[in-house]
Parts: C-alpha cells; sequence; structure tokens
C-alpha cells in the first residue's frame, strides 16, 4: 500500500512533486483543490453543500472536505494508494484521515522551504495592465516592477493585490501554525520525510524518491 502524504506551505511546489510522484510510482494523486473544483461543478451533493458556505464567504466544515477526501480515495482506482495534496490541513482532518485509514498513512513528505523565500516565490507575478498586452511576468526576470513592460514597451506594470508580499506574507502567517501542528504530528507517528524544497525541481523530485526507496 502507497499511501502517501504532501505537506507544505503556499509556493512549497508541493503541487508539483506530487504529480511526478504520481507519474512515477503510477498512484493516483488526490488534490483537495481539483476535488472541490469538481463537487462544485458537477453539482454533487457535497458540491452543494460546501457551496452552501462558499457563497456567503464562510469557511467549509471539515466534515464536507473530509468526506469529499473519504469518498475519493475509497474508489477503485486507489485501492494500490493515494497521493494527497492540500489534505489536511488541520490536525482535526489529520485525525479524521488517520481514524478512516485504520492508521495506513504510510509517508508524510514535507517540503520544507523558508518563509522568505516563499514570499518572494509567491509575490513575483507582476503583469502589465495595458489590456491589449496583458502580459504575465516575473518581477525578478524583468529586474523589477518600475521597468517597462518587456512586451509592449509601455510603463504599465503593476501586481494583483493577493501578490503583494504585505498580502503574501499574511496569507502564509495564518498557515504556518497549522503546518507546524501538522508537522509535530505526523513526526511523533515516526512517518514524517522533510525535504529540502530551496533546490530545483529536478533535485528535490531525487531526494523525494531517494528517501522513499524509489529506484529509478
Ligand atoms: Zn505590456
Amino acid at each position: 500500500m502507497n499511501n502517501i502524504i504532501f505537506l507544505g506551505l503556499a509556493g512549497a511546489g508541493k503541487g508539483t512533486q506530487a504529480q511526478i510522484l504520481s507519474d512515477t510510482i503510477g498512484i493516483p494523486m488526490v488534490s483537495s483543490g481539483d476535488l472541490f473544483r469538481f463537487h462544485l461543478s458537477n453539482k454533487t451533493e457535497l458540491g452543494i453543500e460546501a457551496n452552501k458556505y462558499m457563497s456567503i464567504g464562510a469557511l467549509v466544515p471539515d466534515d464536507t472536505t473530509i468526506n469529499m477526501i473519504l469518498q475519493r480515495i475509497g474508489e477503485e482506482d486507489c485501492n494500490n494508494g493515494f497521493i494527497l495534496d492540500g489534505f489536511p490541513r488541520t490536525l482535526e482532518q489529520a485525525e479524521s484521515l488517520h481514524k478512516a485509514v485504520n492508521g495506513q498513512i504510510n509517508c508524510v513528505v514535507y517540503i520544507e522551504v523558508a518563509e522568505n523565500e516563499l514570499v518572494k516565490r509567491l509575490s513575483d507575478r507582476v503583469i502589465c495592465t495595458i489590456k491589449t498586452c496583458n502580459a504575465i511576468l516575473s518581477k525578478s526576470a524583468i529586474g523589477g516592477i518600475d521597468s517597462n513592460c518587456p512586451k509592449c514597451d509601455k510603463p504599465a506594470l503593476s501586481q494583483r493585490k493577493d501578490d503583494l508580499p504585505e498580502v503574501v506574507e499574511n496569507r502564509l502567517k495564518t498557515q504556518i501554525p497549522l503546518i507546524k501542528q501538522l508537522v509535530d504530528y505526523y513526526n511523533n507517528k515516526d512517518i514524517l520525510i522533510s525535504v529540502d524544497g530551496e533546490q530545483n525541481v529536478d533535485m528535490v523530485e531525487s531526494e523525494i524518491q531517494m528517501k522513499l526507496g524509489i529506484n529509478q
């Protein structure tokens, strides 16, 4: 059985690495974000339930999220295991999952990236506000937001509110204590492996496969 969980803060690259591992070992990746979008767009019972909260800007209760995940990992393609991305997010979710699978979690991969590096990564996106251009660019690659747009050459670069460093920092601030709890929880169960997420994508991939004992 290959029941694996990926943990990491926003921008750590866990979705990318979960997908690579899924392709490598042939175990399906279950992304909570994709699952939510599936239920919402197909208006399933759970999707309608979740939408009741989302439409008023409230948080979807843990129960609904947990049910989506449990239903999905109970499907036939998950008979040999699953790779979870984006779940669990809280200690309560982790405990429910553990109970539901009778403690059968083989490994939790924690991709570690320092907070300041994540702020740099997440706040790197700038956009060109000229409607006929709409370029999406990397701030570090173009040498800052004050330069002209490299595509249309107009001084019209701007950052979306969600991508501003102070907004990104706030988002991370709420995630950090939750992830610390999860890291401690799985560490105490002796199933956590930490991986250096500040290397390039290929090296992160190699470190994960080495630590999971996968022969390539
Ligand atoms: Zn432009």
